[in-house]
């Protein structure tokens, strides 16, 4: 009898007490929204951003609604406008490009390579189409970010990076997220912190935070920020600054302030889960592992691998038998997207774009999630089960 897995793979953790119990004295407070304080009060959103900012080594912090809100945001700061082309990853999740075309702005993607990681070459050679680069750290794997960066500079391409997936990574021991301009996180239930929806951005350049504070609807209550730049660079921008409505509200705040120290801890414990696959998938003949630099300290809260030379048909078999044993596998390259949708092509509000190298990789693509309610000998299981059906 084949074994069968029997977790689920969408099942987070519980919300930590001490985030509940804060999160009730929210409610009872009635005080949800951010602006609403009493006095000497700082209120859960202003206290997280500080706390963010904090842990993340940035100047300043601003908690919005959504990540996705949280990209939108940084690229109306940075001025692009309806026609505007941004570069970005071919390979990424939807609300990527859905930023940029919710400015009306153009995405230009970039190629991504068998490591899962955004094309130099590549980049070096789109670079001088756009001055923005909307850096995506797709599942969880971060580029040469020198090298990225000496690119950005010599093209004069400003970075705002999405970090939905390395809160908690880093490059060279520099945090993911503070490299660029802008480093864009989210807090939805299936990322690093746990608010349901939610978004939270850095920065160090006070005019930037100035102007996303004033975009994700301060109105003139912004001194109550407090991991915010001096009052002088919000009276520059405060009457020509838009209200483009995407706080967050002090209940969800509440609930991811004591997710912030136990960070590091939860990183850990997936790594380790993470090594458990990976070694359960070594020497799997015709499966390529994803090799992780030196420099990249990550999160392995998902896994990836590649099964380059399958095919089409003989990848959705081995998808559909490795469901019929409870492991669940996201394959990117079936021909109508499904479920949480990374393939550029179905984009189809992008102007129609040739990635031969994206193709390639995403059509090999598998990958799967790595709850923390799953245990190593969990983990261990599933790992055995690939490694049988991968040769059948
Ligand atoms: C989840 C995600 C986002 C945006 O997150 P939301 O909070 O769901 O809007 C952005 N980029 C990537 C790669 C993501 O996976």
């Amino acid at each position: 009898m084949d074994e069968i897995f029997t977790g689920n793979f969408t099942q987070q953790e519980p919300i930590p007490e001490a985030a509940i119990e804060a999160a009730v004295a929210v409610l009872r407070t009635g005080r949800l929204h951010r602006y609403n304080t009493v006095p000497g009060e700082a209120g859960e959103a202003a206290l997280l951003e500080e706390e963010f900012a904090a842990a993340i080594g940035s100047k300043y912090c601003l908690a919005v609604a959504s990540g996705g809100y949280a990209l939108g945001c940084a690229l109306r700061a940075v001025g692009v406008k309806p026609g505007d082309r941004v570069l970005t990853n071919g390979f990424t999740l939807a609300p990527v490009p859905g930023a940029i075309a919710s400015l009306g702005a153009v995405p230009v993607f970039v190629e991504v390579t068998e490591d899962l990681v955004i094309d130099l070459d590549d980049l070096a050679a789109k670079a001088d189409q756009a001055r923005v680069l909307m850096l995506s750290h797709m599942r969880g794997h971060i580029c040469d970010m020198d090298r990225l960066m000496e690119i950005a500079r010599a093209h004069d391409l400003m970075v705002i990076e999405d970090c939905a997936h390395t809160m908690g990574a880093s490059w060279a021991g520099m945090p993911s997220g503070r490299h660029g301009a802008i480093g864009c996180y989210s807090t939805q239930t299936y990322k690093h912190m746990n608010s349901g929806e939610g978004g939270l951005i850095v920065s160090d350049d006070p005019d930037l935070m100035a102007r996303m504070i004033l975009l994700s609807g301060s109105y003139m209550l912004y001194p109550r920020h407090r991991a915010a730049p001096p009052a002088a660079h919000f009276e520059a921008l405060k009457y020509d600054t838009p209200n483009v409505s995407g706080r967050m509200d002090n209940l969800r705040a509440a609930v991811l302030r004591p997710q912030i120290p136990t960070l590091p801890e939860r990183v850990a414990r997936w790594n380790a889960l993470y090594r458990v696959m990976e070694a359960g998938l070594a020497g799997v003949a015709g499966l390529r592992l994803v090799p992780r630099p030196q420099a990249e300290a990550y999160v392995g809260s998902s896994f990836q691998f590649l099964l380059p030379g399958h095919g089409p048909e003989r990848i959705a078999a081995l998808v559909a038998r490795l469901a019929a044993r409870g492991v669940e596998l996201k394959w990117f390259g079936p021909a109508e997207p499904a479920g949480f949708t990374s393939r550029y092509d179905s984009w189809k509000y992008a102007p129609v774009q040739s990635l031969p190298r994206t193709d390639r990789v995403v059509a090999a693509l598998l990958d799967l999630r790595l709850p923390l309610t799953f245990s190593e000998a969990d983990v261990a299981q599933i790992a055995r089960i690939i490694a049988q059906e991968v040769p059948r």
